[in-house]
C-alpha cells in the first residue's frame, strides 16, 4: 500500500476547426507559408478591432453541452495581459471571471469501475502565433521566428476539478474528451499538430489528508503517452521529496521527452500577474435558451451512447465497443464494415488486433488507412469461401496494408490459394507421416497432442496453404 494519494487536474486546450478565426475572416487551415494566414486584427495592429466569430461560440456550446455544462445566459471576454513574442497584442483575448459555460462531467472507467470526472469551466479563447527557433532548441538558438498564422486561431479551455487520481485517470479522462471532441466535430484533436494540447496539474499528499498538497503544473506533453509519462514520473518525484522532508515548490515544469523526466520552467509566484480585465472591444455575449436548444438537436450520437449500442445490438464485450469507439473514425470504419458483412465480433477482431497494431507501429491515422472497409471485408469472405485459410489471411493483409491493394489480386498474384484438393493434400499427408514415424506412433499410442503436430508440418510444407480442416480429417482417416 502507497501512503499517498495523488491528486490531477487538466487543463485542456482544443483548437476549434470553424474555417475562420474567431475574431478576423483569416483561414484557421493548419500549415501555409509562415505569415500568410493572416490580417491585422491577428497581427495585433494598433487600431484593428476583433470582430467574434459566431460559429465559434455554436462550437463551444456544443461541446459545452455534450460535457454536460451549464450554459451561461450571459458571458463576456476578457484580457489576459503578458509580454512574449508570439502574442502580438501583449495580451490574449480570454474568458476569465464569466466563461461561457461551467460545471459539467465526464466519465471514465477506471479499475474499480465507472467514475464521475468534475468540469470545472470551459471558455472560449484565442490561439498565440508560434515561434520558429533557429537550430529547433530555444536554448541554444541565436534567434527565433515567429509565425503568426495561427495567433487568433479558436480555442476552447476545458478545466477539470481536481478529481483525478492517477495518471491512468488523467489518460482516461483525456481519451474520453478527445473522443467527445471528434464526434461532436469541433476540434480535429490532433496532438502532433498541436489542435489538442494538455497542461496537467498534479499534486501528492499523505493518504486520507483533507488538504491538497502543493501542484506543480505540467506543460509540453505532445502526446498521449509522454502525459502519462510525465505525470508518472511527478508522481515518484514529488514523494521523493517528501520523504526526504523536502517541500514541494509551486512551479511550472516541462516534460523532456528525451531524457523522459520534468524540468523547472519556472516558478509561478514570479509569474501569476495577468492583470485581466474585461475587453473593451468586445460586447457582452447572450446567448439565449433557443439557441442553446437549437445547437442542442445538432449533437451527434456521443462514444458512450455508441459503445452501448454496439453491446447492445452486436452483442460485443464491453471491452470491444470501448476500443472501437473510442475514436470516431474508428466506430466509422466499423460501422462501414458491419454494414457489407454480418459478424461483428470477427470484424472486432480484426479491427482491435491487426489493424491496430499496423496502424500503430506505422504510425498511420486509421482515417489514412491503406486498408479500405470494402478490402477488409472482402478478405474475411475469402477466408469464409475457403479460398484462403486463417493464417495465410494475415498475411494478405499485411500485404493489404503495405500496398494498398484489394485482397483477391493479391492473393490471385502470388498463388496464395487454399489447397483443398484431397489428391494433392493426401500426398503431402502422406509424405509427412513418412517423415514422422515417431508422431505417428505417438498418436497412436493415445498422444491426441501429436495430430496437431503432424497438420503443423502440413502447414509448414504448404506455407500455410493447406486447408486445415481437410488436413486433420485426412491425418484421421490414415491414423
Ligand atoms: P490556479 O489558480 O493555479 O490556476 P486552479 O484552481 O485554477 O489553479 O486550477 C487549475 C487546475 O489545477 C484545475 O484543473 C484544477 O483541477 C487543478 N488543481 C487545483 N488544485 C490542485 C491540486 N492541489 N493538485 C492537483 N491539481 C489541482
Ligand atoms: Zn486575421
Ligand atoms: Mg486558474
Amino acid at each position: 500500500m502507497r501512503e499517498y494519494e495523488t491528486v490531477i487536474g487538466l487543463e485542456v486546450h482544443a483548437e476549434l476547426k470553424t474555417e475562420s478565426k474567431i475574431f478576423c475572416a483569416c483561414t484557421t487551415e493548419f500549415g501555409g507559408e509562415p505569415n500568410t494566414h493572416v490580417c491585422p486584427v491577428c497581427l495585433g495592429m494598433p487600431g484593428a478591432l476583433p470582430v467574434l466569430n459566431k460559429k465559434v461560440v455554436e462550437y463551444a456550446i456544443k461541446a459545452a453541452l455534450a460535457l454536460n455544462c451549464e450554459i451561461a445566459s450571459i458571458c463576456r471576454f476578457d484580457r489576459k495581459n503578458y509580454f512574449y513574442p508570439d502574442l502580438p497584442k501583449a495580451y490574449q483575448i480570454s474568458q476569465q471571471d464569466f466563461p461561457i459555460a461551467a460545471g459539467g462531467y465526464l466519465m471514465i472507467n477506471t479499475p474499480d469501475g465507472e467514475k464521475k470526472i468534475g468540469i470545472n469551466r470551459l471558455h472560449m479563447e484565442e490561439d498565440a502565433g508560434k515561434l520558429v527557433h533557429a537550430g529547433d532548441d530555444i536554448a541554444r538558438a541565436d534567434y527565433s521566428l515567429v509565425d503568426f498564422n495561427r495567433s487568433t486561431v479558436p480555442l476552447v479551455e476545458i478545466v477539470s476539478e481536481p478529481h483525478l487520481r492517477s495518471p491512468g485517470e488523467a489518460r482516461a479522462y483525456l481519451d474520453h474528451l478527445k473522443a467527445i471532441l471528434e464526434y461532436t466535430e469541433v476540434s480535429d484533436c490532433k496532438m502532433q499538430e498541436g489542435s489538442l494540447r494538455c497542461d496537467a496539474n498534479i499534486s501528492v499528499m499523505p493518504k486520507g489528508s483533507k488538504e491538497f498538497g502543493v501542484k506543480t503544473e505540467l506543460k509540453n506533453m505532445n502526446s498521449f503517452r509522454a502525459l502519462q509519462r510525465a505525470l508518472e514520473y511527478e508522481v515518484e518525484r514529488q514523494i521523493g521529496l517528501l520523504k526526504e522532508g523536502k517541500e514541494v515548490l509551486h512551479e511550472t515544469r516541462t516534460w523532456n521527452e528525451q531524457k523522459g523526466i520534468t524540468e523547472v520552467l519556472r516558478s509561478k509566484e514570479e509569474a501569476e500577474g495577468y492583470r485581466f480585465f474585461p475587453d473593451p472591444d468586445l460586447m457582452p455575449l447572450v446567448i439565449d435558451e433557443q439557441w442553446v436548444e437549437a445547437v442542442k438537436t445538432t449533437i451527434p450520437e456521443l462514444p458512450a451512447d455508441k459503445k452501448e449500442r454496439l453491446m447492445k445490438d452486436y452483442d460485443l464485450p464491453e471491452y470491444d465497443a470501448g476500443v472501437i469507439t473510442s475514436s470516431k473514425s474508428l466506430a466509422k470504419f466499423y460501422d462501414s464494415c458491419v454494414g457489407l458483412y454480418d459478424d461483428p465480433k470477427e470484424i472486432s477482431n480484426w479491427l482491435m488486433g491487426e489493424l491496430l497494431r499496423l496502424l500503430n507501429t506505422n504510425n498511420i491515422e486509421i482515417e489514412d488507412s491503406p486498408i479500405t472497409a470494402e478490402n477488409l471485408v472482402e478478405l474475411l469472405k475469402l477466408q469464409d469461401e475457403g479460398v484462403i485459410s486463417g493464417s495465410i489471411a494475415k498475411k494478405v493483409f499485411e500485404e493489404m496494408f503495405e500496398t494498398g491493394t484489394d485482397p483477391e489480386t493479391i492473393v490471385e498474384k502470388k498463388g496464395l490459394k487454399q489447397i483443398s484438393d484431397v489428391g494433392e493434400l493426401g500426398q503431402i499427408v502422406n509424405g509427412v507421416m513418412e517423415k514422422n514415424p515417431q508422431s505417428v506412433e505417438d498418436y497412436r499410442g493415445g498422444k491426441e497432442r501429436a495430430l496437431k503436430f503432424l497438420v503443423g508440418q502440413v502447414m509448414k510444407e504448404t506455407r500455410g496453404k493447406a486447408n486445415p480442416q481437410l488436413v486433420n480429417e485426412l491425418f484421421l482417416k490414415k491414423l
